[in-house]
């Protein structure tokens, strides 16, 4: 697998300047650009200022993160979708990139059924791989396994991914979001899902900690926590798994320490699994 960055790793201690920089310097073949730290950057910087960047080093964009709470969305709220989708199309014209993460609805109380949220999901990633298409990106969903996500397994996400049946869409494994899920009871699950819909495995551990409590702030390095994170990588290179494997931590104790710590600690800790 090849060793991706995700932005939200430094995303309050750093920037996407010092993010590339950062990146190229510690051996990262990709990144996953935040898409409001991409218009920070852009009050700086210019998009030429991007691809010289990325026209002389190793580091290549991947992806565009996250579009989220995609589910449900009165008028106002999917112009605003529809406009950051428009945003990293027209960028990645200019610096590549493979797809964009779609990310579910975090509901306060239960709102909406399952089928609804089936119904409507399908619904809603169509719409965007039909806006992303005539750029050659693609859509990759990503179940959040928080209590309050509306898709929160992979077998949900699969479902809906199915039911789209477009070769632009598909899937982020993300290890902690799925132990949030259920703990990877059953590792397995990984084999039902077709290699071709794996677009991205997000590597991050879990802090040792009750799952009422567990939360994204609880992030870790991969190997410092309770993931059983070599036995989910060995089961996607099994499979034939050889994309990016990224970096993806919101842990605020880590937002505390240098930027450049964290890429080096974050690049030695997941070549492991790579
Ligand atoms: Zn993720």
């Amino acid at each position: 697998m090849k060793l991706g960055f995700n932005q939200a790793t430094c995303m309050k201690n750093s920037n996407l300047y010092n993010d590339l920089l950062l990146a190229e310097k510690y051996g990262y073949d990709f990144i996953e650009i935040r898409i409001d730290m991409l218009r920070d950057y852009l009050e700086e910087y210019s998009i030429a200022d991007l691809k010289k960047f990325f026209s002389k080093s190793h580091l290549q964009p991947i992806g565009y993160n996250s579009i989220e709470d995609i589910n449900f969305c009165d008028k106002n709220s999917w112009q605003v979708i529809h406009n950051d989708i428009a945003f990293a199309c027209q960028v990645s014209q200019e610096i590549g990139g493979e797809f964009i993460v779609i990310v579910p609805t975090i509901q306060d109380g239960v709102l909406w059924n399952s089928e609804e949220v089936f119904e409507d999901s399908v619904k809603v990633l169509n719409k965007v791989a039909d806006q992303v298409a005539p750029y050659g990106l693609k859509v990759a969903f990503e179940p959040i396994g928080s209590q309050k996500c509306c898709v929160r397994s992979l077998d949900e996400a699969y479902a809906i991914v199915e039911a789209v049946n477009k070769k632009n869409v598909g899937l982020v494994i993300d290890a902690f979001n799925l132990y949030l899920y259920d703990q990877w009871k059953d590792i397995d699950v990984l084999d039902k899902i077709p290699l071709e819909k794996i677009f991205i495995y997000h590597i991050d551990d879990a802090d040792d900690l009750p799952i009422e409590i567990l939360d994204h702030c609880h992030r870790l390095f991969p190997g410092n926590g309770v993931i059983d994170l070599g036995k989910i990588s060995k089961a996607l290179k099994d499979r034939g798994f050889a994309g990016v494997c990224s970096l993806e931590l919101f842990n605020p104790g880590y937002w505390m320490l240098s930027p450049e710590h964290v890429f080096q600690i974050g690049a030695k800790k997941s070549r492991k699994y790579l």
